[in-house]
This record gives C-alpha cells, structure tokens and sequence, in this order.
C-alpha cells in the first residue's frame, strides 16, 4: 500500500477499509467507529470524508493541496456537520452545565440535517462523535435516518463504547474497530510530522498506545512533564523496601478519593514497567517501553524470574481490577505490593 496516503498513525487496517470504500466512491450510508479515547476515530472520520470530498483523489487518497481538502481540514467544510457534547453545550449556551448525554433534541437536529443536500461534492457528511452519550430514547429518534437515509448521506457515529449502541443502530452501521498503536510506530509518526526525536520517543513512551494523546503531548511539554513524573513514582515505589512499598500503598489509598486519575496512572505504570521486566528477561529488551529506567528493569529482569515478574504484573492488574469494582483499595494495594519480587540489591557504580 502506498506509504500513509491518509497521514494517519497506525490501525492500518481499519484505514484501508475505509480507504477502499473511498477508493470505489460507494460508500456506506452508515458507520461506527469504536475504540477506546484517543485512538483518532473523530480524525479517521474526517479523513475518510476529505477522500472522498476531494477534488483530486489519487487512488483513494485525498490530496491535502485542494480547495475541498483544505476546508476539511480547516474544519469549514460546508457538507460535514459535526455533531458532540461540546458543539451540543455551545449552542444551548450551557457550556459548563452539568449535561453530560446527547439529547433527543440533538438527535433530532441530526436527522433534520440529514435529508440537506450536498452543496458542493455528491456526498453529505454527518458526524456524531460522543455517539457512546446518546441515550436510548435519543438513539431511536435517530433509526429511522439510519433505516431510509438519502442516497447522498454518509452518517458516520463514533463512540468510545460499542456496547453503548442500540443493536438496532449497530446492525445496520459498517463497524470499524480502533485499537491501540505500538509505542515504535506512534514514535515514527510523530518523527514523520516534524516532531523532533527526542519528543517523539517521549510522547509515544507515555501515550499508552494513544496516538491522540501523543501528537497533544508532542505539542505541550506540560504533559509528557506530568507523566514522567508519574512513572518516576512507580519506579521509586518498586525500588524501595517492603516496608516503604506498604507505606507507599497506604499513601496511595488515601490518595485516590482526591486524585483519582493521577494515583491510578502510578499504579498502571508500575504494571508498565514490571512488563518492561519480562521483556528483557525473555531476550526482548529492544522492546521495552521505558528506555529511560533501562538501568532498574534490567536490575529487576537479571534477578528475578520470569513467573516472578509475571505474578508481580498479574498483582498490579488484579489491584486494578479490585479498585475499579471498588474493593477497599487499601487492602487490593497491600496484597498487591506484597506480591511483588523483593529489589535487587544495587551493585557499586564503581564495580
Ligand atoms: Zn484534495
């Protein structure tokens, strides 16, 4: 396949879906986008609309140099309307309320779009993103565009939650499944666009697979700042004594009332760097995702063995598990600190 034509990081096989069907200039009345925040369903959307809005595709690819390209990604194209919570609390000049579902009347202004014809291009682009916060009642207002839909319309829904759409709605939509992207691809897009490398390596170790949040993260320091600080928590508590990783645990449960996010992001990350750990020891060590803590991992990989970094990750999962279904986090932290290898011993920098 030419080399991304659509200038999108990773899922290459959900892209070339698309980019057939854009190819064929026969698109489906009907898709739905699913993966979890992050992935680029909003941006794979609109690209899939620009090819086939362009002026002047070249096998399915949009060319970015046309008047039509060029308004897409200006975001003022006149036949893509975009429909979401945040355009949905502008316009009810509630920004800030507390609304966090997409109402019946807006999927009743979804479908009032949809029978407008094309003013420039054959086709006419509706896209709801947020789709996941359509309730029930919202969604079947919107079956019947979805049932009879003008042969100009292309309703494309993206939703962070698949099992958040009606079934009725699912059968009748094309589905295209985002996942996570590698670390090395995310940092070879990053480099492709201009990122320096230095900032590509770092915003592609922290996205967790997210390129979204890489190419944010690339563009604001702030973010990678905040996440290695993160992962230097999780390293700190690995590397300490029994007793401090409890204490640690302790600290962390108190923690997660007020910094829920942030306190489950050092927990993930140790799951990242016990990971790391298992990669080295089963001779992957070109894989590892924290080259920055090269030096503790493979401390940890060349003492401990593979079953013992293999509990250590399960134990992390496990705590996550317990906290998400709300187990006294205090005791799922404890059992899972103790599960964890004892640290190896430092050896002399001089030695
Ligand atoms: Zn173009």
């Amino acid at each position: 396949m030419s080399e991304n034509g659509w200038r999108f990081c990773g899922n290459r096989r959900s892209v070339e879906r698309l980019r057939s069907a854009a190819r064929r200039r026969s698109p489906r009345h009907a898709f739905l986008l699913t993966g979890v925040p992050s992935l680029g369903k909003r941006a794979l959307a609109l690209r899939f609309a620009q090819a086939l809005l362009c002026e002047q595709p070249i096998d399915g690819d949009p060319c970015f140099e046309c008047e039509s390209c060029r308004r897409v990604l200006r975001g003022s194209h006149p036949d893509i309307s975009i429909f979401s919570l945040e355009q949905q609390q502008a316009l009810a000049g509630e920004r800030g309320s507390k609304a966090t579902t997409l109402t019946i009347e807006t999927a009743r202004s979804i479908s009032a779009q949809a029978p407008l014809r094309p003013m420039n291009g054959n086709w006419r682009f509706v896209i709801v993103d947020d789709a996941e916060l359509l309730l029930p009642d919202a969604q079947e207002a919107l079956l019947k565009t979805i049932e009879e839909p003008p042969p100009f319309l292309v309703l494309l829904l993206v939703s962070a939650d698949l099992e958040a759409i009606l079934p009725t709605i699912r059968s009748r939509c094309e589905t295209i499944e985002l996942g996570v992207v590698s670390i090395p691809e995310i940092e070879a897009f990053l480099q492709k666009t201009g990122v320096d490398p230095e900032t590509a390596e770092a915003a592609a170790v922290f996205s967790n697979g997210a390129p979204g949040w890489a190419i944010r993260a690339a563009n604001d320091p702030l973010l990678i700042e905040e996440s290695a600080s993160i992962v230097e928590q999780a390293v700190t508590w690995i590397e300490s004594s029994t007793f401090d990783r409890v204490a640690t645990a302790f600290a962390l449960s108190d923690a997660l009332s007020k910094q829920r996010a942030e306190t489950i992001a050092v927990i993930e990350a140790t799951a990242g760097l016990w990971r790391d750990a298992m990669l080295v020891r089963s001779g992957n060590s070109d894989r590892i995702v924290f080259r920055a803590h090269a030096d503790m991992i493979e401390r940890f990989a060349g003492s401990c063995e593979l079953s013992e970094l293999l509990t250590a990750l399960s134990s992390v999962w496990a705590c996550l598990d317990d906290i998400r279904a709300n187990v006294r986090p205090r005791l799922a932290l404890e059992a899972m600190v103790l599960s964890w290898p004892n640290t190896p011993v430092r050896h002399s920098a001089v030695a």
